[in-house]
């Protein structure tokens, strides 16, 4: 036994970035562990997904589980398949990322396979037992955890790991399924549905912080975010205050982020903020404090005030041709 299972995540038709970098994670951690990377992807009819992450990595095969049990998720239908396919593969690790769907069916898959769990999991290696790191505190501490059960399951902070880069392909293998649970039935779902791409997927964030002091404020954040096709981001503090809906707060008890461009736009920059945006490639912050400590991981700062210099901004970027 000593491969490695990932999971890979999709929604309304698409396959989600954030399983790239999962993928990235799992062939680490199939070094670690001397074996090969399987990838399984759940759903119904949605073959187009499977053939599509069978483009990355360094895959030994896509397991497509195709059932009308799994077209809607549940974490008590995916954790089922999820154990059954990490059988089947002898995975050591199974991963999947630390996202919303991965740790509401990770424990699950953790129970039925009598296996430890970590979580946030940004590193692997072996030190005489395979170890993990991941971030505690706002990521001021990271502890290192050794999961001694003999399978492990990994809850993968993405925006550690690369995307994985594009293969030689891998065979897509449908799996045989057992019965169904039919003691769960999917009710419903509402999901707040946006234009803009989901918050974790964006390669461009604009957020706004609590200096902008009313949610009519954030449109000029959502005309830069229109801009330049990004997503909008706040602050625990403007969620707080109401400026903003708490799906778009980043940070410790938010989303964590790094896309290759994030505007914190009057984010002071307390620690439990950058602990959700600090992997950015580049950061911009506009504060019109100078000592407000978003500078101190701010690639370009602009003091300034930010009702005067963002519509200024918007106008500029316009000029270039953004957005048009
Ligand atoms: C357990 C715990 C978890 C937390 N989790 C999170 C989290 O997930 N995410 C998070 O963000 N916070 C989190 N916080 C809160 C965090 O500590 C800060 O309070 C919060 O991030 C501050 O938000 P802010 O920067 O918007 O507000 P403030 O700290 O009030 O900063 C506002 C900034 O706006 C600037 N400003 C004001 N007016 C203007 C203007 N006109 N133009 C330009 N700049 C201007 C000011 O100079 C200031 O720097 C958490 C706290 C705790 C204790």
């Amino acid at each position: 036994m000593a491969n490695v299972l990932v999971v890979a995540e999709h929604q309304d038709g698409k396959l989600r970035k954030v399983t790239l970098p999962t993928i990235t994670f799992g062939e680490q951690a199939a070094e670690v562990v001397g074996g090969e990377v399987h990838v399984l992807v759940l759903g119904h009819g949605v073959d187009a997904i499977a053939d599509e992450v069978a483009k990355y990595g360094n895959v030994a095969k896509v397991h497509y589980a195709n059932s009308a049990a799994l077209e809607k998720y549940t974490a008590e239908g995916f954790a089922p398949v999820i154990a059954q396919v990490a059988e089947q593969v002898d995975a050591e690790i199974v991963a999947a990322p630390a996202s919303a769907q991965g740790t509401d069916y990770l424990p699950r898959v953790a129970v039925a396979l009598d296996a430890g769990m970590v979580t946030n999991a940004i590193k692997v290696w072996d030190d005489g037992g395979v170890r993990f790191q991941r971030p505690m505190l706002s990521g001021s501490v990271l502890e290192t955890v050794e999961v001694t059960t003999p399978r492990k399951i990994a809850a993968v902070r993405t925006t550690d790991f690369d995307d994985a880069k594009e293969g030689d392909g891998a065979p897509v293998e449908t799996v045989e399924l057992g019965e169904s649970r039919d003691d769960v039935e999917f009710v419903s779902m509402e999901l707040v549905k946006s234009e803009r791409p989901e918050l974790t997927d964006a390669d461009v964030v604009i957020a706004g912080g609590r200096g902008l002091k009313s949610g009519e404020a954030f449109e000029m954040l959502e005309e830069m975010a229109d801009l330049f096709g990004g997503a909008v981001g706040a602050s625990r503090a403007a969620v707080d205050s109401g400026y903003a809906p708490t799906d778009w707060q980043i940070g410790q008890t938010g989303k964590v982020v790094a896309p290759n461009l994030y505007v914190a736009i009057a984010i002071s920059g307390a620690i439990q903020h950058l602990s959700g945006m600090k992997g950015s490639k580049v950061i911009v912050a506009i504060n019109k404090d100078a000592e407000a400590p978003i500078f101190q991981v701010a690639d370009y700062g602009l003091v300034a005030d930010a009702f005067k210099v963002v519509p200024e901004l918007n106008e500029k970027l316009k000029s270039m041709g953004l957005g048009s």
